[in-house]
């Protein structure tokens, strides 16, 4: 009997972010396990991804750590020419014979990013925060101001913070001297 299915793992790392050159992704690290199976029509390919990527906070446009988890399967047949069936069917010529795996993996993870991603309550680049108030301050005109409200917001919280402990705005007071 031959064996008709075989496993590959992958660890996708800052340089292979880098390689690939996608605008959601340029750095992580990210484990990929492949298992391809030989089925009498195609080759299905299971992906089992974990790890982390890093991407810009929404809000304060620092990195932040995003955990990544999924599984994925894509099948591959040999066809003519190269085409994409349906969510997970490709095609590829039968005279190239290979496939790079490398660009779906990086789909899947990208795929996998939440459209809004921000740091936790009060985790954000408080100096950047600082930064974009000024800068939003003198363009208050904006007609846009889905970001402006979000950067109040982020200022509300350190305020509470600081109403919390009056510690606090004493230090407060002694650092804005310096
Ligand atoms: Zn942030």
């Amino acid at each position: 009997m031959r064996n008709d299915s075989c496993e590959y793992e992958f660890l996708l790392d800052n340089l292979f972010f880098a390689n690939i050159d996608g605008p959601e992704v340029q750095k992580g690290k990210v484990n990929v396990v492949l298992k391809v199976k030989k089925t009498s029509r195609a080759f299905e390919l299971d992906f089992q991804t974990d790890g982390i990527v890093l991407v810009p906070c929404d809000r304060c446009l620092d990195e932040m750590e995003l955990p990544v988890s999924s599984t994925d399967v894509l099948f591959v047949k040999f066809g003519s020419n190269y085409a994409e069936e349906g969510d997970n069917m490709v095609v590829i010529p039968e005279e190239e014979g290979d496939i790079n795996v490398a660009w779906f993996m990086y789909e899947f993870i990208a795929l996998n990013i939440p459209m809004k991603h921000v740091h936790a309550p009060g985790k954000c680049n408080k100096s950047m925060m600082g930064k974009l108030n000024k800068h939003l301050k003198t363009t208050s005109d904006d007609e846009d101001t889905t970001f402006e409200s979000s950067v109040e917001e982020q200022i509300e919280e350190v305020e509470e913070e600081q109403a919390v402990d009056p510690r606090w705005n004493e230090l407060k007071k002694i650092l804005d001297n310096n």
